[in-house]
């Protein structure tokens, strides 16, 4: 059984960022709006993320280990349709497959918190433990089983830069929640969780692309977009800077990416792109799940009109901010 956890763990966990990935994403299908996520030396030596979710009890915190244990909707074609971002149950027991690993949770007031410690995907020990109502999870010394995995990995500069990006990609798709960000003690982001996008992209990008940001929104029957674009003349930046949100969760979606960059109907300059927040809000049935949900990869019919709508929108932001 922890054979098959390490095996799980090879395509859920390939490095430090996926891990955070994870576990994050529980922190916000636990109804969290405050997340703190530190990480030391590229989250390699560890990973620390605590939220102030729905915790849990003794009992759920060492079902939680089992495998396909979630407490989730398990249909993944509804992936879309449904809120929450896990579903298999297959996350935790494979990153403690992996790692040493202490969860420790409280349902809430007058509960009493426990606190599971798992060394390479055997319980050690479970106690009573103290915290208010919340989870937090210490992932240490990731891959110490499986000498090849840790090999693979890059330097902590790379590490750390991989976590970060997944990092804003979350917090981007949910302004809501509150995120803190640090390695090795030191902030690399803090986003207020106000639900104001345009102070995620301040936390994420600075202020100066914050104070440049245009509003995009635009609707029509089957699409209402909303998020902002800053011109490419204006900062440094790469594809990755244009980011696509549908219904709460973050996509890579090529068409859309070419329909922002053909509104900008001047030559790219060099190094630059219009960075860019799109959240789009659409029904489900209109997404294509069938792709595999870890990679952000979608495809959606109707495809053409939203690119159209979308073009069309930031053209006419372009046009008016040069005028
Ligand atoms: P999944 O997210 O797919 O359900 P996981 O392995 O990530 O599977 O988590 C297993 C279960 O543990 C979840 O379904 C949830 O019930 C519980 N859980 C994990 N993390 C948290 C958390 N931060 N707060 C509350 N419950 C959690
Ligand atoms: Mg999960």
């Amino acid at each position: 059984n922890n054979l098959a956890n390490q095996i799980a763990a090879g395509e859920v966990v390939e490095r430090p960022a996926s891990v955070v990935k994870e576990l994050v994403e529980n922190s916000l299908d636990a109804g969290a709006d405050r997340i703190q996520v530190a990480i030391e030396e590229g989250g390699i030596r560890s990973i620390h993320v605590s939220d102030n979710g729905q915790g849990m009890d003794r009992e759920d915190a060492l079902r939680a280990f089992e495998r396909h244990a979630t407490s989730k909707i398990r249909r993944e074609r509804d992936l879309f349709s449904i809120r929450s971002l896990g579903f298999r149950g297959e996350a935790l027991p494979s990153i403690a497959s992996v790692s040493r690993l202490t969860l420790t949770t409280s349902a809430g007031e007058g509960e009493a918190a426990a606190c599971v410690r798992m060394d390479g995907g055997k319980s050690t020990a479970v106690e009573d433990a103290v915290r208010s109502q919340g989870t937090e999870v210490l992932v240490e010394d990731l891959f110490f089983n499986t000498p090849a995995r840790l090999k693979y990995l890059k330097t902590v500069n790379t590490e750390v830069s991989h976590v970060a990006d997944s990092m804003g990609r979350l917090a981007l798709a949910h302004p809501r929640v509150s995120i803190l960000l640090t390695h090795n003690g030191r902030e690399l982001f803090r986003t207020p969780g106000d639900g104001k996008l345009l102070h995620v992209v301040h936390a994420l990008y600075g202020k100066q692309v914050a104070r440049q940001a245009m509003s995009i929104v635009a609707e029509d029957m089957d699409f209402s977009v909303t998020g902002m674009i800053i011109r490419p003349e204006i900062t440094r930046s790469n594809r990755s800077y244009i980011s696509t949100v549908i219904n709460g969760r973050f996509i890579r979606n090529i068409s859309i990416v070419q329909a922002v960059l053909r509104a900008y109907d001047t030559l790219l300059p060099i190094g630059r792109y219009p960075i860019t927040v799109l959240s789009i809000e659409m029904d489900p049935k209109l997404v294509d799940v069938n792709v595999h949900p870890a990679k952000l990869e979608v495809r959606l019919s109707k495809e053409k009109e939203l690119c159209r709508l979308i073009e069309e929108e930031v053209r006419q932001l372009f046009r008016r901010q040069v005028l």
